[in-house]
C-alpha cells in the first residue's frame, strides 16, 4: 500500500503535535515553517547573550499525555518557576505548576519534534491543490493562524478571531532591580495597558550576571489600538509603565526590543468552514490559547484524520 504523504504548515506546538502522530502512523511527513526556528508563538529571543521568551511565558503540564511527552523529551532542561505571579492588587494567583525550558521555551517544539523532517525559512505562499514546493501531498494540515490558513486554502476573506499583543523586552543594568526579586510577574486584568509584566531572571540560568530582564505584554485594547503605529511611541509608553510598577529607575535601561504579535490569542471560537479536499486546519483556535492546548489540538486533529473523520476537523 502507498505510504500517505502529509505536509504540515507551521512548526508551532500544533504543527509538531500533528506531525508526530502522522509520522508515528507511518506517513511520510514534511513540516514547512516560514521562520528560521521552530516554536511559533512559543518563541524565545537570544538577545545580547540572554535568552528571553517573548511569546509564551511558561507552560502548564495538566494533561497527562502532554506532561509525559514533555518530561520524556526535555529531561533535565525542564524547569519550574517558583516565584509567585501577583494580580494588580498584590494578591498571589493560584499556581498549578508553571514550567519553562532551560534553553528557551521555543526548545520544547524542537524537543517534541526530534527526528521529524522540517523545512524552515520556507513560507508556504501558494498551494496548488496539495502541491507544495514542487511536491504533491495526500494531506495538508495547516496550523498557520486561521486568517493565513484561509488565504492559503483560497477561501473567502474571513473574520479574524485572534487578538493582537504588543510585546516589549527590556534589559537593565543591575540584578534584581526594584521589586523583581519577590515576584515573577504581575498579571493585570483590570484593563490597564500593562496586562502582563514579568522578570525573566526568575528563569534561572537564562539571564547573564548583573542584568535585570523584563518582558511586557500590552492589554488587548492597547494592542489593538496601537498595532499599526510606529513601535517607538508604544514602546516608550510601556517602558514608563513597567518602570513605575516594578520600581525600576529609567537610568538603568540598557536596551529595548519591541515585537508585534498580530495573531496572539484567540478571542472567540469560530466555525471552521469546509476546506478544499485533503486540507485540514489545526491550532489553538480549536481549543484555547495555551501551549499544551495547541499541541493537543494538533495531535487530536491528526488522530481524527487517521480515523477517517470528515474534512472538517
Ligand atoms: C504574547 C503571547 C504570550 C503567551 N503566553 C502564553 C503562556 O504564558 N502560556 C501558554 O500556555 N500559552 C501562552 N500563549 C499562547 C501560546 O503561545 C499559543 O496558544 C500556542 O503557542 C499556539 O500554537 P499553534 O501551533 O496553534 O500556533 P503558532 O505557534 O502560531 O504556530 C503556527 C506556525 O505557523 C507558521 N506559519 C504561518 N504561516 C505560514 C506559512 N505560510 N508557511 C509556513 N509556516 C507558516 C508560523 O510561523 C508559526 O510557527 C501566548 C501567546 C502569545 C502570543
Amino acid at each position: 500500500m502507498k505510504q500517505m504523504s502529509v505536509a504540515v504548515i507551521g512548526a508551532g506546538m500544533a504543527g509538531v503535535g500533528a506531525a508526530r502522530v502522522m509520522a508515528e502512523a507511518g506517513c511520510r511527513v514534511v513540516v514547512f515553517e516560514k521562520s528560521r526556528g521552530l516554536g511559533g508563538r512559543c518563541a524565545t529571543k537570544r538577545w545580547e547573550g540572554h535568552l528571553i521568551d517573548h511569546g509564551a511565558q511558561y507552560f502548564t503540564l495538566r494533561n497527562e499525555a502532554f506532561s509525559k511527552a514533555v518530561r520524556e523529551c526535555c529531561g533535565a532542561d525542564l524547569s519550574e518557576i517558583s516565584a509567585p505571579i501577583m494580580d494588580e492588587t498584590g494578591r498571589g494567583l493560584p499556581d498549578g505548576g508553571r514550567f519553562f525550558h532551560a534553553l528557551g521555551n521555543s526548545r520544547i517544539a524542537r524537543a517534541l519534534g526530534e527526528g521529524l523532517e522540517f523545512r524552515t525559512g520556507l513560507p508556504v505562499v501558494d498551494v496548488d491543490c496539495r502541491r507544495i514546493s514542487g511536491e504533491d501531498f495526500d494531506v495538508v494540515i495547516s496550523t498557520a493562524p486561521w486568517p493565513q490558513t484561509a488565504k492559503l486554502a483560497g477561501l473567502a476573506e474571513c473574520k479574524n478571531p485572534y487578538a493582537p499583543c504588543l510585546a516589549l523586552l527590556l534589559l537593565y543594568r543591575g540584578e534584581w532591580l526594584g521589586v523583581t526579586e519577590g515576584q515573577y510577574a504581575v498579571s493585570d486584568r483590570s484593563g490597564h495597558a500593562l496586562a502582563w509584566s514579568a522578570c525573566e531572571n526568575h528563569k534561572f540560568g537564562r539571564v547573564g550576571k548583573g542584568i535585570t530582564a523584563m518582558v511586557v505584554h500590552a492589554s488587548e485594547k492597547f494592542s489593538s489600538e496601537r498595532l499599526e503605529e510606529d513601535s517607538v511611541g508604544w514602546s516608550e509608553d510601556l517602558r514608563r509603565l513597567v518602570e513605575e510598577r516594578w520600581e525600576i529607575s529609567p537610568a538603568a535601561l540598557l536596551a529595548m526590543h519591541p515585537h508585534r504579535w498580530r495573531y496572539a490569542r484567540m478571542m472567540e471560537k469560530i466555525e471552521i468552514p469546509a476546506m478544499p479536499p485533503g486540507w485540514y486546519f489545526a491550532g489553538d483556535l480549536l481549543t484555547e490559547s495555551r501551549v499544551e492546548s495547541a499541541w493537543l489540538a494538533g495531535r487530536d486533529a491528526a488522530l481524527r484524520i487517521l480515523n477517517g473523520a470528515s474534512d472538517r476537523i
